[in-house]
């Protein structure tokens, strides 16, 4: 399979997280810390595919571990 036949249709990738810092890039809703509603705002308001959910961990100013939620949808 080639790569132009694998990523057919995917044509522009937005990634979302659990720590939301910006707005929609569409419009001006709110990206939410809850990214299920990020999530359901781009695909039902805007049209996108959900393509993948996962887990990062990062570290905050002490140096303490925690966990945020990322999402990749596409266009
Ligand atoms: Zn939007």
């Amino acid at each position: 399979m080639t790569a132009q036949t694998y990523y057919e249709g995917i044509t522009h990738i937005v990634e979302l997280s659990s720590d939301p810092s910006n707005n929609c890039e569409l419009c001006s809703f709110r990206i939410r810390s809850n990214i299920a509603e990020s999530i359901n705002h781009y695909i039902k308001e805007n049209g996108y595919k959900l393509l993948h959910v996962g887990q990062q961990t990062s570290r905050d100013q002490d140096g303490n571990l925690f966990q945020l939620t990322k999402a990749l949808v596409d266009k």
